[in-house]
C-alpha cells in the first residue's frame, strides 16, 4: 500500500507539449514559449528539481517514521521487526540516491 503510493507519486503527467505558465501549445523544440516568453528549459529544470526534492522529503519522512516506530517497539518489548528494518535500510539508500541526484541536477541548471 505504502510502496504503491510512493510509486504513484513518482509518476508525473506528461506536460511537455503545453506551456506550464500560460497553457499554450508548444512544440518540443521550442526553447521559449511563443505565447508568454517563458524559458521552457528552466521550467522543466525547476519541475524536475521540485519532483526530486519532494521524493527526497518523502523518503526521509518514511525513514524517520520507521526508525521511531522500530525504536518504540524495541523499547516496549525488545523485538526487531524485519519489515521495518528493511524499510529503514531501503529508505536510507533511496534517500542517499535522491540526494545525489538532486545535487547533480542542481549543477545542471540552465542559464536564463
Ligand atoms: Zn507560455
Amino acid at each position: 500500500m505504502l510502496m504503491s503510493d510512493f510509486q504513484y507519486m513518482n509518476m508525473e503527467p506528461n506536460q511537455s507539449d503545453v506551456c506550464p505558465e500560460c497553457g499554450k501549445q508548444i512544440s518540443p523544440t521550442d526553447e521559449v514559449c511563443p505565447g508568454c516568453g517563458t524559458s521552457l528549459g528552466l521550467k522543466a529544470w525547476e519541475r524536475e528539481r521540485d519532483r526530486l526534492k519532494r521524493l527526497w522529503v518523502i523518503s526521509v519522512a518514511f525513514f524517520w517514521f520507521s526508525v521511531i516506530f522500530q525504536g518504540t517497539l524495541f523499547v516496549l518489548d525488545g523485538t526487531l521487526n524485519l519489515v521495518l528494518l528493511s524499510v529503514i535500510g531501503g529508505m536510507m539508500i533511496l534517500g542517499l540516491i535522491l540526494k545525489f541526484r538532486l545535487q547533480y541536477h542542481e549543477r545542471r541548471k540552465p542559464q536564463q
